[in-house]
């Protein structure tokens, strides 16, 4: 990554994210309903514009410069709006054959900026024989992720930070939520950088 420049708009001199990008992120306008088994949901932007291809250009053009600045902003915002309510921080898991793929986990990514000793990836494992989401309907893709994640050695009564980049139907998310109730966690929370619009 020479020059520096910004992750979102190609602005050079401006490592990671220039300040005009990070101002033209829109604000989620209400956060979401909280989806059962996870105690509430929160994000703090919109997916769309410039939140949109922060998001895309760290998955899938590799702009791991963004990585930093956006786990700050969710860093901030767990700070403001979550104090308190948890003591574990995870992020989502993705497809080891995925990973290996693209070379990270974005959540993982995402969480940068907490205190590494809260951050616990091991906690929450993605078992092996899960199908690609992609082809799949609603309904088929809630029944596909039952069984996709297991928990080894979650504290009993954990307070969960779960992370992810985008919430868009939710299914991931809610399907590690029960994996981690399951597993004896106490309550989890979702945060993820952007949500999409909810139709
Ligand atoms: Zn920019």
């Amino acid at each position: 990554m020479y020059p520096p420049k910004c992750g979102v708009c190609g602005l050079i001199g401006q490592p990671g994210l220039c300040p005009k990008c990070k101002n033209n992120f829109t604000v989620l306008p209400t956060q979401r309903a909280p989806l059962a088994p996870l105690a509430s949901l929160h994000a703090p932007y919109l997916y769309d514009g410039e939140a949109g291809t922060a998001i895309q250009n760290l998955k899938f053009r590799r702009i791991t410069s963004l990585a930093t600045p956006m786990s700050e902003i969710i860093l901030e915002y767990a700070q403001k709006h979550l104090d308190g309510k948890y003591d574990v921080i995870i992020p989502v898991p993705i497809a080891r054959t995925r990973k290996s793929e693209r070379g990270f986990n974005q959540a993982e990514l995402l969480c940068l900026a907490f205190p590494p000793d809260l951050v616990r990836p091991g906690y929450l494992k993605r078992t092996p024989y899960t199908k690609p989401q992609v082809n799949l309907d609603r309904k088929a893709r809630l029944t596909n992720l039952q069984g996709a994640f297991i928990t080894v050695d979650l504290p009993l009564g954990a307070k969960v930070l779960l992370i992810d980049d985008v919430i868009t139907t939710g299914g991931t998310a809610i399907a590690c939520g029960e994996a981690l109730m399951a597993g004896g966690a106490g309550e989890v929370h979702l945060l993820t950088f952007a949500s999409q619009p909810l139709s």
